[in-house]
């Protein structure tokens, strides 16, 4: 029997299964396919240091109006997914008033601000610095005065969390970026955000440097997951795989599973597209559009074009607007070039209402863990956390308690 069953092959459960390798356990790491496929494939690749403020749901009138009436790229919604998005947006509402998101991003900067160090020497570790940028991120605009308003935004952030910002003028972001086209007002540049060039590809580097380091990882359904006398076992076509404890890090699927356990986890999943475009032009450093909720990003595999978010049913068909209009949006700074993929990709954010991961203890049953729920930035966020994780499993207390699922009965 091996110490920890660690299931989900994502940035998070890769690294949980690193991190308890580290503190000495003997861990097997589950998927149902390979390693780095899901969410942690497709999102923008960014290590994000400047994200320490969670995104509140937005409070103006104004931009609830444009939500609504589906005149915002931010957000798009599928009419039928509403009912079942009330309890966790209620919540997240909650969270999102001034003085509750402020305490949420005292917690959140203070995981924000390690995830470079703690992605550093597992970078290196694993050979994959060549997939990674230190260029930073970029914020930019048409107009001066939304240009204006995002830095004074930025100002604050650096003044309250010490995040080191610059300021771009149109020409300055035109030498740095030289494929743009001149429609750019300038730029806010955080240049301690690190980006990767295959976000799926760093993912399967240090699930290989896990294995390199004598851990397994096991094609099986999390699905097949049992609570047994001595701990907990998953069975595949080859039979049972057991150990003591199991962490469950499946990311948007968590509930799924832990829904058999009498869990009710209130997770808001907000779907997100890609797109990449070869032929064309590319950039040094990933940006976001700010005025067309956009995100762009230099891959291997060529510019990713990304999406805001989107709430929609886990298995809802995709709907192509918002990605519509973002390579609308991108095509006017940069020529695009030929789509790579005939289908977009989606996938989803998995979020807790109240925006903070869940990392510890299973409320109700003995050596089950919860690991999961890291919304924007899982893939910035899983080494951190994971060192957190492994701390309180080798030593029975949480180095941050904010984390605690016991918190889940107050959502
Ligand atoms: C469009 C978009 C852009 C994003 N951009 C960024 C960004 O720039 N920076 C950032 O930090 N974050 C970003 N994110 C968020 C980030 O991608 C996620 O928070 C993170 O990938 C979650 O990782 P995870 O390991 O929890 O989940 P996943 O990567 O989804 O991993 C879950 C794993 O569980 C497995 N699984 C599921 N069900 C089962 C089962 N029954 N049995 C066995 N295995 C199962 C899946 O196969 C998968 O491998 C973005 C997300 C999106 C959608």
């Amino acid at each position: 029997m091996s110490d920890v069953l660690v299931l989900g092959g994502g940035m998070v459960g890769v690294s949980t299964a690193l991190a308890l390798q580290s503190a000495g356990r003997d861990v097997v790491l589950v998927d149902r396919r390979e390693v780095g496929q899901e969410t942690s494939y497709g999102n923008a690749g960014v290590i994000q240091s400047e994200a320490v403020e969670p995104y509140p749901l937005p409070l103006s009138l104004t931009t609830l109006f444009n939500i609504a009436f589906k005149r915002s790229n931010d957000v798009n919604y599928h009419l039928t997914a509403l009912p079942a998005y009330l309890r966790p947006l209620w919540l997240y509402f909650r969270s999102s008033l001034p003085a509750r998101h402020r305490e949420i991003s005292q917690t959140y900067a203070g995981l924000v601000r390690r995830a470079t160090a703690d992605h550093a020497p597992l970078i290196a570790a694993a050979g994959a610095d060549n997939l990674i940028r230190r260029s930073g991120l970029r914020f930019v605009y048409k107009t001066q005065q939304a240009l204006e308003s995002s830095a004074k935004e930025a100002e604050r952030i650096s003044r309250e969390y010490g995040v080191e910002v610059t300021f771009e003028t149109a020409s300055e972001l035109a030498t740095a970026e030289p494929h743009l086209k001149p429609v750019l007002a300038g730029a806010v540049h955080w240049p301690e955000t690190w980006s990767c060039a295959d976000p799926g590809d760093l993912t399967r580097a240090y699930a290989a440097l896990f294995i390199s380091r004598g851990g397994s990882i096991v094609t099986v359904d999390a699905a097949t997951l049992c609570e047994q006398d001595a701990g907990w076992s998953v069975t595949g076509r080859e039979g049972a795989v057991t150990a003591r404890e199991a962490v469950v890090a499946l990311g948007p699927w968590s509930p799924v599973l832990l829904k058999r356990f009498g869990y009710d986890i209130p997770l808001l999943r907000k779907r997100g597209y890609h797109r990449h475009f070869i032929g064309g032009g590319t950039l040094n450093a990933p940006m976001l559009l700010g005025e067309s909720a956009t995100v762009l990003s230099p891959m291997q595999r060529g510019l990713r074009v990304l999406t805001g978010a989107e709430l929609a049913t886990i298995d809802a068909p995709p709907s192509p607007v918002q990605l519509q209009r973002s390579t609308a949006a991108a095509a006017e700074l940069v020529e695009l070039g030929e789509p790579v993929e005939t289908e977009p990709w989606f996938g989803n954010r998995p979020c807790m209402p109240d925006m903070l991961p869940l990392a510890g203890r299973a409320p109700r049953h003995k050596g089950l863990w919860f690991h999961f729920g890291h919304g924007h930035q899982g893939f910035t966020l899983g080494p951190t956390t994971a060192a957190l994780l492994a701390e309180e499993m080798a030593t029975g207390s949480a180095p941050v308690p904010e984390l605690s699922p016991s918190r889940l009965r107050y959502l």
